[in-house]
């Protein structure tokens, strides 16, 4: 029965590889197509000559990379790494959340230093050359250090968490988990902002002037009270641009990073944040967060079955229990889940992204909103011809065609 299970989990391993190899295949097919009309003036020339070049450098850059990532867990799994780092967290010190703590460190420590050659490669070679790149040594080396720190401590704190309401909690250990995490994520939902981006960011009010005088004036023809615009320094790492919206309640905020306001004119910047405030006016981030808190649900119970059988640990090679080996085999096991997971919340996601562009054009703001994110596309050398399946799977939004076509009938209706 181990021995089968081993089997499944190197099989999802094994599919999950070759399902991104022919969604790739199938997305890179469609690269030199014409480029739909809708679209024309997306791309002059040169940029989309650019933009062509940069497809097949980061085409083969990512190849090299799955396959790297996809040897290193097939070899770890098979050369018996598991009992390996099993037997090291326990030589350390006997005590259950301890050996799962030290036991985790190593796996995800070792797995982002051996990612860390093509994070260098993607960052200072790739993105550098096609001008994208800003980040400084200094910034990205930084940032590596703050991300394990906090890596370790939030992600310490969960796990240290989940185990000891395992031993001490009985059945519904999982019920206890669920609501420990639901209280953290809203917890980090509320202060992300004042919590996590100032460790990598430095963000300010929007200055008084034309812009926020526009912002101010579309929110009041929004009927939507803002108080809370922020200018984010994205220019600090790359010269790609954003928006996004954080927050709840009276601590909801828009925030505009500075590459944004750089590249697109008031008028379309207005018109980005009215679609964010459609996504808010339609309660989509409330969705987000009670749909998130139902797979969390979802998944820690059928993890708490799946923590019921030796077996599953058995299957990696450690015959004692070990609940953080369980939890790594319940991340493979799962992951076709996930798979199925991600593809409904995608499509839910598209669908929001319709009616949130369609709030925008509510407020004559469509055409400002197309040419910005024709401008944003451009920008970010966005591929123009995605293929079916790669939209089905991958994207959280529709395609600039579909949506430049979505907001034109509204136009016209
Ligand atoms: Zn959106």
């Amino acid at each position: 029965m181990a021995q089968t299970i081993f089997f499944i989990i190197i099989a999802i391993l094994v599919f999950n590889f070759l399902l991104e190899r022919i969604l790739f295949l199938l997305n890179k097919k469609r690269w030199n197509l014409p480029i739909p009309t809708e679209l024309a003036d997306v791309y002059d020339v040169d940029k989309y000559q650019k933009m062509q070049e940069y497809r097949k450098h980061s085409a083969k850059f990512s190849l090299l990379f799955a396959i790297w990532s996809f040897l290193i867990i097939l070899l770890f799994l098979t050369l018996g790494g598991v009992p390996l780092v099993d037997s090291w967290a326990r030589s350390i010190m006997p005590n259950a959340i301890v050996v799962a703590l030290i036991f985790t460190a190593i796996i995800g420590w070792t797995s982002d230093i051996l990612d860390t050659p093509f994070d260098v490669y993607g960052t200072f070679v790739l993105e550098q050359k096609f001008g994208f790149n800003t980040s400084t040594v200094k910034t990205f080396i930084f940032d590596k250090l703050k991300g394990w720190l906090l890596g370790a401590i939030i992600g310490g704190c969960l796990l240290a968490l989940f185990i000891w309401f395992y031993q001490t909690t009985g059945t519904f250990f999982w019920l206890w988990a669920w609501f420990a995490f639901s209280a953290f994520t809203l917890f980090m939902t509320y202060f992300y902002s004042d919590i996590i981006v100032p460790l990598f960011n430095k963000q300010k009010p929007l200055e008084e002037g034309e812009l926020r005088s526009a912002i101010e004036a579309m929110c009041t023809k929004a009927e939507f009270p803002l108080d809370n615009v922020y200018v984010i320094d994205g220019s600090k790492r790359s010269k790609r641009a954003n928006a996004y919206f954080t927050g709840l309640g009276k601590r909801k905020r828009i925030v505009l990073y500075d590459t944004l306001i750089e590249q697109l004119s008031i008028e379309e910047i207005t018109a980005v944040l009215a679609h964010e405030i459609g996504h808010y006016k339609h309660k989509h981030s409330i969705w987000g967060l009670v749909s998130g808190a139902v797979q969390t649900l979802a998944s820690l119970y059928i993890l708490s079955l799946m923590l019921n059988y030796q077996v599953f640990t058995d299957a990696l090679g450690v015959y004692v229990p070990a609940i953080h080996v369980g939890i790594f085999a319940f991340g493979i096991l799962y992951s076709p889940v996930s798979l199925i997971l991600g593809i409904v919340g995608n499509y839910y996601s598209r669908k929001h992204e319709y009616t949130a562009d369609a709030f925008a054009a509510s407020l004559h703001l469509g055409d400002a909103l197309i040419s910005g994110l024709k401008k944003l596309s451009a920008n970010n050398f966005s591929n123009l011809n995605p293929h079916n399946a790669y939209v089905f799977f991958h994207y959280s939004h529709p395609t600039l065609l579909q949506r430049v076509q979505a907001v034109n009938k509204l136009k016209s209706c």
